[in-house]
């Protein structure tokens, strides 16, 4: 079966604003919710469809591939199977796409853990904090993956007190909440008396009294230090992405559970390349007589540069695909092309020599006759409205 178009998909037209985008979405995720269709496969395959081309038309560099090349400009965008709700980007936005209907819990058993590196169950009391770090990375890194050594701040066991924030061991049960970590609190409203729970004063919500706090970590069982960790970056990660360093984070207070560190990846700007997904772009520029006669270019790469033939006649503008050599995919096997879009430049400042040759050229150009034709008349049209 033929691959829909995105805007039919969604109902709009090309020149649907963000928000029209975003409302015929919603509307069309709200009709085919899987709640709403228990053991519906076609409903399912329909939402699907829509995230897909909500995912591809609210994402200004995807919108502007797929305007431009159609779904043959998507192909690989989303690793090698095509889309899954893996490449589903817009998790984080459901409360706001779909308000208070509950959607959100819908969506995180359908996604189940395979978002975000998986939720947690009920936190612990007193699990220690996430540690959240940022680590910039070149593209050429990206390509390869890379493994790095990062300095941070952790907070460990307090070693005087071995974590139990008592010099001494004398760790008495809350007499207040009986180790509960909580006291009711009765409150006049207007409906009469209402109770609410309240972390416990004396106790601080921890449930225990330390009598004698170790003066080193003053109770709190837990010291900084300076720690080195080791973190393997897999190639094709993309900014905003993180990876979860699971209990490498700050201890709990008095022997709690450890946090993890979160390693934000930032993707450093190339100063040849641009990324799109796993694809790269780059321009360069070439000579009139080059694209005249046809010659080989030496094109960069991010591992060394390659040939690439231009033939006689290339257009000033014209995009050459150089296959696989992109970026590979986080997921897959995949690896992204390189687009190379070929420019020519007019030269500015040419010697006299030069200049009687372009005059001997310019005799050719009456035999030419170069007309305005119609697709230059709609560019013109489109720059003068
Ligand atoms: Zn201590
Ligand atoms: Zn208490």
């Amino acid at each position: 079966m033929a691959k829909r178009d995105y805007y039919e998909v969604l109902g709009i037209d090309k020149n649907a604003t963000a928000s029209e985008i975003k409302k015929s979405y919603r509307k069309l995720a709200m009709k085919y919710h899987p709640d709403k269709n228990q053991d519906n496969k076609a409903a399912e395959e329909k939402f699907k469809e829509a995230s897909e081309a909500y995912e591809v038309l609210s994402d200004n560099d995807k919108k502007q591939r797929y305007d431009q090349y159609g779904h043959a400009g998507m192909e690989g965008a989303f690793g090698g199977g095509g889309f899954s709700w893996d490449n589903f980007s817009h998790a984080g936005d459901f409360s706001d796409i779909f308000g208070n209907s509950g959607f959100g819990s819908i969506f995180e058993s359908l996604f189940g853990g395979g978002f975000g590196g998986g939720r947690r169950g009920g936190r612990q009391r007193n699990r220690g904090e996430d540690l959240q770090i940022q680590l910039s990375l070149t593209l050429e890194d990206i390509s390869k993956g890379i493994d790095k050594k990062i300095k941070i701040n952790v907070k460990n066991a307090c070693e005087t007190c071995h974590g139990t924030g008592s010099t001494d061991g004398n760790v008495q049960t809350c007499s207040q909440c009986h180790g509960a970590g909580q006291v009711m609190q009765t409150t006049r409203s207007l409906f009469g008396h209402m109770q609410t729970a309240v972390t416990c004063p004396s106790c601080h919500g921890e449930g225990k009294i330390i009598k004698n706090r170790c003066p080193k970590c003053k109770g709190e069982g837990r010291t900084n230090v300076a720690k080195t960790i080791k973190v393997h970056i897999p190639a094709g990660v993309s900014e905003g992405q993180y990876i979860r360093l699971r209990g490498q984070g700050n201890i709990g207070k008095r022997g709690g559970e450890k946090g993890d560190i979160l390693v934000l990846i930032h993707e450093k700007e190339h100063n040849i390349f641009e990324r799109q997904d796993a694809n790269l772009i780059c321009q360069f520029p070439v000579s009139f007589s080059q694209v005249a006669l046809g010659t080989e270019i030496m094109v960069p790469t991010l591992s060394g540069k390659i040939k690439m033939k231009i033939p006689a006649g290339t257009q000033s503008g014209k995009v050459f695909r150089l296959r696989s050599q992109g970026l590979p995919n986080v997921n897959s096997a995949y690896k992204g092309d390189l687009y190379v879009k070929v420019l020519v430049i007019t030269p500015t400042k040419i010697k006299s020599a030069e200049k009687s040759l372009f005059k001997k050229l310019a005799e050719f150009d009456e035999e030419k006759k170069l007309q305005p034709n119609k697709d230059f008349l709609r560019k013109l049209k489109k720059i003068f409205g």
